[in-house]
């Protein structure tokens, strides 16, 4: 049967695109097998990679009728062990990186229809080409697929004007689970005929249908783009500035993130070539980094931002800040937010949670929590950094200073997860802000969905998928 398959599989897609060790033993395919934090590595019956959307259509189609599971893949860089498949060596990956055409770009609908394995960044690429924005940014863009971004529903820095990737989608061409093809590339900004299928396949990881296509909005360019970096005395501050800024900069606003100073402790700990503002400052328990984009001028955006830190500073919200002079200047500061994971990896494993909570809760939900860790494990140092502008909290626990990373993460992951993730609930939070829940967070969701939901997704899966052929074993257990 299997050998049938993978015949099957090269008729499709040709020799060249079915890497398999039952062909060539000797074949590395950890760059599909394992995943991007080198959590988990699985092991593939084949790794196939389809050109067409018409090819995927028969991938899957051969695939069911070998009863074979598929897993679908875009760039890999996914964090809850979503996009590789289980260690089973039975799995199919379905590589989508050849689906990487532009079919189109209708600058008068501000609308862009791109297949699911293009590069996030050389969508922004072409659409800046084109004189136009796409916004999703996040620092995978390098690497991501547009079909991975919209399976998982990514976020990014630019929510708080743009929304996720939900919101920047228009429509989908997807292949179902029996292999058809479902052509829903509206571009449509309206449509009001029944259930809203598009949604339904975005944020789903995988497991409801293939992603081969999508009809994305774009945007004007803003004429000018200003990064300010200011301390804060506390977490309660940074909230009430998030208010002002939205008040006195209106759409403007485009980026608002928060980091703690232990989390830029770690920065500048571990990359001193990177200048820290206000970097050991007692007064800044808190930093933020705001972005103001503007359609009229740098001039216009400057004085805006100024008139906003003047207020603040008015309030008692802004201890200090700084504006960007240039560009230059911007992307240092964007590269020291960006640089805290990486930081926190060079100091040792580290316990990461990706956690939402209603913005004005965020305050009281750390002081809680950061309490409740203290008395339960004490000595554990906290790293709190994120996109607070949407409610979105990296809120990450690093093993004591003096104790053994590996040991701690043994016998304590489980505990803190735990831990933090009731204290979410209580804040009325999510487990699962951008990441989604993969295999990584499978066995929580039942703890902290309610039954009512978690049935209507086992009844959508069942009614999509009824084989349980894609992507089994994530999301939901069907
Ligand atoms: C350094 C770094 C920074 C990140 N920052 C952010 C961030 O700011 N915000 C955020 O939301 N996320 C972030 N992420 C995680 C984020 O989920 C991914 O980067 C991205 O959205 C996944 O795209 P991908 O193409 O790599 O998907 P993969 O990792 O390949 O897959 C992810 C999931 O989508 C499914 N999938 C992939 N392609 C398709 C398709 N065409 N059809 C159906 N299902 C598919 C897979 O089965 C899997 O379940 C970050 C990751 C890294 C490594």
């Amino acid at each position: 049967m299997i050998p049938a398959l993978l015949e099957a599989l090269r008729t499709i897609v040709g020799d060249a695109h079915v890497l398999t060790h039952h062909h060539e033993p000797a074949l590395d395919l950890t760059a599909w097998e394992q995943d991007w934090r080198r959590r988990v590595r699985g092991k593939a019956l084949a790794v196939v990679r389809p050109g067409s959307t018409a090819e995927v259509a028969a991938v899957v189609k051969a695939c069911a009728a070998a009863g074979t599971a598929l897993v679908p893949q875009g760039g890999n860089t996914g964090l809850v062990v979503g996009g590789t498949p289980d260690d089973s060596g039975t799995q199919v990956v379905l590589a989508l990186t050849r689906l990487n055409a532009v079919r189109a770009i209708d600058a008068a609908n501000l609308t862009m229809t791109v297949e699911a394995g293009c590069i996030l960044q050389n969508l922004q690429d072409a659409a800046a080409q084109a004189g136009l924005l796409f916004p999703l940014s996040l620092a995978a863009e390098g690497s991501c697929t547009i079909g991975g971004n919209l399976a998982t529903n990514a976020g990014g820095t630019q929510v708080v004007r743009y929304g996720n990737a939900r919101e920047l989608c228009l429509g989908l061409e997807v292949v179902t689970a029996q292999g058809e093809v479902w052509e829903g590339l509206t571009g449509l900004r309206k449509d009001n005929t029944g259930y809203d299928l598009r949604d339904l396949f975005i944020g789903s990881e995988g497991t409801l249908g293939v992603i081969t296509a999508a009809t994305l909005k774009l945007y004007p360019q803003p004429a000018a783009s200003l990064t300010a970096w200011a301390a804060v005395p506390s977490l309660a501050h940074a909230v009430t500035l998030l208010g002002l800024a939205h008040r006195q900069l209106g759409a403007g606003l485009t980026g608002f993130e928060v980091m703690g100073q232990f989390a830029l402790s770690l920065v500048g700990k571990h990359m001193p070539q990177l200048r820290v503002p206000f970097l050991g400052d007692e007064a800044a328990p808190y930093c933020v980094l705001l972005e103001n984009s503007d359609s009229e001028s740098e001039a216009h955006a400057r004085q805006r931002f100024e008139q906003l830190l003047e207020t603040a500073f008015g309030q008692g919200c802004v201890g200090d800040a700084v504006v960007a002079e240039n560009l230059s200047q911007a992307q240092q500061l964007w590269h020291v937010r960006e640089s805290i994971p990486l930081a926190q990896a060079e100091e040792g494993l580290n316990v990461k949670h990706d956690v939402s909570i209603p913005v004005s809760r965020i305050p009281d939900f750390v002081a809680a929590t950061d309490a409740l860790l203290q008395r339960e494990i004490p000595g554990v140092r906290l790293v709190n950094f994120g996109h607070l502008g949407d409610g979105n909290l990296h809120y990450n626990v690093q093993a004591p200073a003096d104790g053994d990373a590996k040991a701690f993460l043994r016998d304590c992951e489980e505990r803190v997860n735990m831990l933090v993730y009731e204290s979410v609930a209580a804040f009325g939070g999510s487990i699962s802000a951008e990441h989604g829940v993969g295999a990584l967070k499978v066995d929580k969701l039942p703890h902290f969905k309610p039954a009512v939901a978690l049935d209507m997704m086992r009844a959508i899966k069942r009614a999509l998928d009824p084989q349980n052929l894609l992507n089994p074993g994530r999301v939901v257990v069907a």
